[in-house]
């Protein structure tokens, strides 16, 4: 099902951390923080607009929910809780951390009618955390997902790829644990570094080698792949394209059609395990899936035909957006697994 969000931004307010990859007022653009009238605004405005907000939820992202003064946290889902329900929003949605999740937080959260709690893992390898001064553990993510599945709550995770100290190792680990999880959906950001943060003093040094770009796509080819046989929502792969990031970037994996870059690796390693010898084929894909099919800028394409294979690409809309179709085979590429081109050297660490 579509997910759509109203999202109201609370930025660094009362947040107690300063993580180093972290400038929340680069990323969501605001310094400015947002009051009841504002929320409630914010509401009408798209109640008004929006043709299907029993399927909406009222979406507070940009910073630590649970972690900012109890009166602010409350006089925004006070606000928010008016727009729930009657043919109104489906419901809350509130991104926070795995440390500041606890019984009482989440019986508020009840009361005010949030659905589903995002937290920020960002990794589960207790030495990334740690080196990206995240102020948690891996134990803390188990702890905090475990008490909001009790509580009925919709549970998201969000990770980054590529912090400091960070390997294909460890990313694969953290996905696996993410998986192990069960979340509803994941949210995967490469990292950016900004300007401005801990991260581009640690890059600028030196001391933060960053992974090559592509295998950062490869990664996510795989994580993508993971989540989706675990049948986890991925709602967002990829910063999204803003000036005021591109603005500010000192190095990193921004690239404003991440997703894309991502999914045509995916459906080329489909392709590819499925041509065998041919040097001519017809695939067959779904038309919402065309573009990547045929490769960011038609990267796929140009590869089938540098290794002398001709290509014919048709539209088929029988076919999932997943599927395609080469000699009346039809092949799901996401769930081809272990052919994304990434070596993993287990011991790594
Ligand atoms: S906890 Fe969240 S808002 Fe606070 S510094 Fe870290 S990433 Fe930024």
């Amino acid at each position: 099902m579509k997910h759509n969000n109203i999202s109201i931004f609370v930025t660094h307010v009362g947040c107690p951390h300063m993580c180093a990859f972290c400038d929340q007022h680069k990323i969501t653009g605001s310094s400015d923080i947002p009051h009841c009238d504002d929320v409630k605004r914010i509401c009408s405005q798209a109640l008004s607009q929006i043709d299907d907000p029993e399927k909406t939820e009222i979406a507070f992202f940009g910073g630590s929910f649970t972690a900012v003064p109890k009166e602010y946290m409350l006089e925004l889902l006070e606000a928010a809780s008016g727009f729930i329900g009657d043919g109104k929003f489906k419901g809350i949605r509130i991104s926070t951390r795995p440390d500041y999740i606890d019984e009482q937080v989440l019986d508020i959260l009840k009361q005010y009618g949030v659905t589903s709690i995002e937290l920020g893992a960002q990794s589960l390898c207790d030495e990334v955390l740690s080196a990206n001064e995240r102020g948690h553990s891996e134990q803390d993510v188990i702890d905090a997902c475990r008490l909001i599945n009790q509580y009925g709550f919709e549970l998201g995770l969000q990770m980054m790829v590529g912090l400091y100290k960070s390997s294909i190792d460890r990313e694969l680990y953290t996905a696996q644990r993410i998986t192990e999880l069960a979340p509803k959906t994941v949210r995967i950001y490469p990292v950016v570094v900004l300007e401005g943060t801990k991260l581009a003093e640690l890059y600028r040094s030196g001391v933060y080698e960053l992974l090559p770009f592509n295998t950062v796509v490869e990664l996510c080819a795989v994580m993508l792949k993971k989540f989706y046989c675990a049948g986890i929502n991925v709602i967002k792969l990829g910063l999204h394209a803003s000036e005021l990031v591109e603005k500010n970037i000192v190095a990193g994996y921004y690239h404003p059609a991440f997703n894309e870059l991502v999914q045509s690796t995916i459906f080329f390693d489909g392709i590819n395990s499925s041509i065998k010898d041919q040097k001519e084929i017809t695939l067959f894909v779904n038309s919402r899936s065309l573009s990547v099919a045929a490769g960011h800028k038609k990267s796929n394409m140009k590869k089938l035909e540098e290794a002398g294979v001709k290509c014919i690409i048709c539209t088929d809309d029988s076919l999932s957006r997943q599927e395609i179709k080469i000699n009346g085979e039809i092949i799901n590429v996401f769930k081809i697994t272990g052919n994304s081109g990434i070596q993993v050297v287990s011991g790594q660490d």
